[in-house]
């Protein structure tokens, strides 16, 4: 293993440091907005796997043993030393994903938060105890850290689904390896060394680099790692929950989405409108989270229209690094085909296009995947933008007649992530958010995230919770205990 130490041209972190595998190739790590080269990390085979996931191994019992308050202030100083670098890494991460450098910022804060959150857990960790089981018998219940958790991140929002598993897999005494998507490793390694300086031990939290379809598996199947936390696409969930079947694992699975969004006649139409433009335009579209249907009542379908265009026209198109741009590049060249060829079935099907619909031409947008939004009117209740997960900024809207036939649509997907609805009535709202098959409903709220409340999905979205105490029974085993006193 070679040491390596420049900052855009990262080894993986293993053990406390940089190394990167003699004779691997490296992967170039090319800014979405422009096609320049930001940075290239190495493609970790078999070998770089075993040695991360065995330097993970032998920090468990260390970190598992300290106390859980000694743990949190480690998490705590970690968060602050990230917090410290939030404009240099905003930046990298702007120009490795693509994003506008104020989300960027927003992620990172969020990255810290998060941390922080968990820190101030340390305190609340707790088993059980349960008297007179029987004679002169008393029970016990541990809670326990589970060992080396594997945690696989896509890239659009690279650091905060990586906080999402390291905050509350630390917390507990786990140690990590994690994996993150090929196209954006590079703030993560910065991230993994800086939380190093700042206390995090050798071993407690590694970074390897490399192609998802190699390297997961080899990660997944080790014998070593007791969970994975797996946060991407539906069809690669289903690969990793197979690979995990292989070797009985916990596993945790956040998957794709397909959030409706409901606008009833009474409700706040402004309110709606900016909510449902910033859930879909947010980072390009590509959130897992994201409005990508909206259902809004026939009677005001018309002004929500007209509302959603005037919203779409203001959007700045351009590379993330340009001040004032809100809308950067899609991705990748993948990700912008596969939303064109949603849309052009969206047309086909009946869809009126209200806005957008093309790429951009001209400087500064030739050289990168820049996509115009885009609102479509009314395509078939089957199009693919309404039975497929469009992970960019195309927005499909459908009149209803009323919250039955809307509730109704709203569950006709398979996904189960994130859904909401705008009404003044209470009763509609409580209907919604009782009979809305999603693991999250937000009543005249955007669709934003709090680290105080459980995260996750159902059906084809995937399951287990992230966030909210309750994170922690998904990175911890109780073991019962039965103490028996003498007679
Ligand atoms: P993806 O293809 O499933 O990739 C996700 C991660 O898995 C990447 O790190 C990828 O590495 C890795 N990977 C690929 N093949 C693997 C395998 N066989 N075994 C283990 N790991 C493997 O996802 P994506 O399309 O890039 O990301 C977008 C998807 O993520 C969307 O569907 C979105 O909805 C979903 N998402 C869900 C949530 C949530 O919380 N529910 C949050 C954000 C995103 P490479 O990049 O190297 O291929
Ligand atoms: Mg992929």
């Amino acid at each position: 293993m070679t040491v390596v130490e420049s900052s855009t041209e990262h080894g993986m972190f293993v053990d406390g440091g940089f190394v990167a595998g003699d004779g691997l190739e490296w992967t170039q790590i090319r800014d979405p907005a422009t096609g320049d080269e930001v940075g290239k990390a190495p493609q970790a085979g078999a070998a770089e796997a075993e040695l991360a996931v065995q330097a993970a191994a032998a920090a468990f019992p260390a970190w598992a043993e300290k106390p859980a308050a000694a743990r949190g202030e480690v998490l705590r100083a970690a968060a602050e030393r990230v917090h410290e670098e939030v404009e240099p890494l905003a930046l990298l991460l702007t120009r490795e994903q693509g994003k506008p450098l104020r989300e960027a910022r927003l992620e990172l804060a969020r990255f810290v938060h998060t941390i922080e959150h968990y820190a101030g857990l340390a305190k609340a960790i707790r088993g059980g105890y349960v008297p007179a089981l029987d004679e002169r018998a008393h029970g016990l219940i541990l809670r326990r850290p589970l060992g080396v958790v594997v945690a696989v991140v896509p890239w659009n929002f690279p650091t905060t689904l990586l906080a999402n598993k390291l905050g509350p897999a630390l917390l507990v005494g786990n140690t990590v390896v994690a994996k993150p998507a090929e196209t954006t490793p590079l703030t993560t390694l910065r991230i993994a060394a800086l939380m190093h300086e700042a206390g995090v031990p050798a071993g407690v939290f590694n970074v390897v680099t490399g192609k998802g379809s190699e390297l997961g598996p080899l990660l997944v199947r080790h014998p070593l790692v007791r969970k994975v936390a797996f946060t991407g696409s539906t069809p690669v969930g289903r690969e990793v929950m197979a690979l995990a079947a292989e070797g009985t694992k916990r596993l945790t699975l956040e998957l794709g989405g397909s959030d409706p969004m409901i606008i009833c006649a009474d409700a706040d139409l402004d309110g709606a409108v900016s909510a449902a433009s910033v859930g879909r335009f947010f980072n390009c579209g590509q959130a897992c989270l994201a409005v990508k249907r909206l259902y809004v009542e026939e009677t005001v379908a018309d002004e929500v229209v007209e509302k959603l265009v005037g919203k779409a026209g203001r959007l700045r198109v351009g590379p993330g690094t340009q001040e004032g741009v809100t809308l950067g590049p899609l991705h990748t060249a993948g990700q912008r085909e596969a939303i064109e060829e949603q849309l052009a079935d969206a047309l086909e099907r009946g869809g009126e296009l209200l806005h957008g619909g093309k790429r951009p031409e001209g400087e500064p947008y030739d050289a990168g995947f820049f996509y115009e939004p885009t609102l479509v009117l009314e395509p078939a209740r089957d199009a693919k933008v309404a039975t497929e997960e469009v992970f960019g900024p195309v927005l499909p809207i459908w009149r209803v007649s009323g919250l039955d036939e809307a509730i109704d649509l709203a569950n006709g997907s398979p996904f189960g992530l994130g859904s909401s609805i705008f009404t003044r009535d209470l009763d509609s709202a409580t209907l919604a958010a009782e009979r809305l098959e999603a693991g999250y409903t937000w009543i005249n709220s955007p669709q934003k995230i709090y680290d105080e409340l459980p995260f996750g999905g159902v059906g084809e979205s995937g399951f287990g919770k992230e966030h909210g105490i309750e994170a922690l029974d998904y990175y911890t085993d109780l073991k019962s205990v039965v103490v028996k006193r003498g007679a």
